[in-house]
């Protein structure tokens, strides 16, 4: 009987989980994913074998806490596992700060240590560790693995995380990290697969998703990224603003008197693809639409893309492929053909019936590679967990 591995990626709003069992050496095998939504208001549960077949769907009281939805989540798990050993959980941690470049098993001063760091990701990181603590709490002997999100860019060159401020700011930590980190991790892991050559070469992987960044890869190892200190540098996204001049902040602060918290909701909550068009965050309904302001939040969404390859590409020192990955980045043909053209100048291309794939090559032969490849964090994230509880002797 197999082991298994669960997954806890816990954001504002939900917290998602998958089961996975070790498959000997090869990758662990996906038993189910499923959600746990409206903490707090009107919790549900929910969880889908691999093919889509529902497996659970449960509604609770806002009562319900943290701690009897997760106690029913391992209840449920321990019924999927069918006498298997559960191994351990492992997290999704948006910031590991400077001091975690590698997953790490969590104990009690793992823990301290990470609170620590949540002014670094305030938005996230109190998510991240409360399922730590309820699990550690409910289950003292259950071992558990953070894996972070900014670990894959601790390669970058010192140089390319600076910003130019003053030195004590820089020494408390106030750099850039980078963060999909697990995405493109996986993304890196997957390009040695399916082309080993390219996989060895300078490639930037577009992570086009709800949040969304670029990062530039040279042998699979990060060279830099455009998101930064915080999640909102680089691309535009689904309601985050990208890239910024600084003293737009100040405007805000000195000319509209808004509150650090009325800021805050603006570059988080309110801007980005939603803000440019005061429609939606979803790319399909902004392709979909023929609102002039719809139009323009999408060709801004791609100019910025095509801009940072530029940027990416000069520090990579060149360029031989690219690779479009998560939601926007997996399913819009439009939004990877438009890419692809405007890129041109690159030695980019697109070859329009290879772009129907779901995962593959889509530029056409004499052209710089270009791919589609799905990503797959939280299996990055069992991989992690199984290597980090039981390493593999050297
Ligand atoms: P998250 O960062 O929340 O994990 P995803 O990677 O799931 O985000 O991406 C979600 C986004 O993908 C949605 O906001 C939507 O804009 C976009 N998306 C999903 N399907 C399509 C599609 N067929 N065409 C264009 N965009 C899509």
């Amino acid at each position: 009987m197999s082991d298994g591995i669960i997954v806890i990626n816990a954001g504002s709003s939900s917290i998602k989980f998958s089961l996975y069992l070790k498959n000997g050496h090869k990758d662990p095998d996906l038993v189910c994913k499923g959600l746990m939504e409206g903490i707090g208001v009107a919790p549900e549960f929910s969880a889908k074998a691999p093919d889509g077949t529902p497996l659970a769907n449960e509604r609770w009281g806002a009562e319900a806490t943290h701690e009897t939805l997760f106690g029913h989540l391992m209840d449920w798990i321990k019924g999927q596992l069918g006498g298997a050993r559960l191994l351990g959980a492992g997290h999704r941690v948006v910031h590991g700060g400077q001091t975690y470049r590698v997953p790490t098993v969590v104990d009690a001063h793992v823990l301290a240590d990470l609170e620590k760091l949540t002014p670094l990701a305030p938005l996230h990181a109190p998510h991240n560790i409360s399922p730590m603590k309820t699990l550690a709490r409910l289950y003292p002997g259950l071992k558990q693995v953070a894996c972070f999100d900014t670990a894959f860019h601790t390669t970058n060159d010192p140089i390319s995380c600076l910003y130019a401020i003053p030195r004590w700011l820089l020494d408390e930590g106030v750099r850039r990290y980078g963060f999909h980190g697990l995405s493109y991790e996986y993304i890196s892991r997957r390009l040695k697969e399916i082309d080993p050559a390219l996989a060895k070469g300078k490639v930037v992987v577009c992570h086009l998703g709800s949040g969304a960044s670029m990062c530039a890869i040279d042998n699979g190892r990060s060279v830099t990224t455009t998101l930064g200190f915080s999640t909102l540098e680089g691309l535009p996204m689904g309601t985050r603003t990208g890239i910024l001049d600084s003293g737009i902040i100040l405007y805000l602060l000195q000319e509209k008197k808004m509150s650090a918290k009325e800021i805050e909701t603006l570059l988080f909550k309110q801007s980005g693809l939603l803000g440019l068009s005061g429609l939606s965050n979803d790319m399909r309904v902004l392709m979909g639409s023929d609102d002039p302001h719809a139009k323009e939040a999408v060709d801004f969404f791609i100019y910025r893309i095509c801009r940072e390859l530029g940027s990416l590409s000069a520090a990579l020192g060149g360029i031989d492929g690219v690779v479009f990955t998560a939601g926007i980045g997996e399913r819009s043909q439009a939004v990877r053909a438009r890419v692809l053209e405007r890129s041109s100048w690159l030695g980019f291309a697109v070859d329009p019936a290879a772009n129907t794939a779901l995962e593959g090559r889509i530029s056409p032969p004499g052209a710089k590679a270009a791919y589609v490849i799905p990503t797959d964090e939280e299996l990055m994230i069992a991989i992690h967990t199984l290597h980090t509880l039981e390493p593999v002797p050297a």
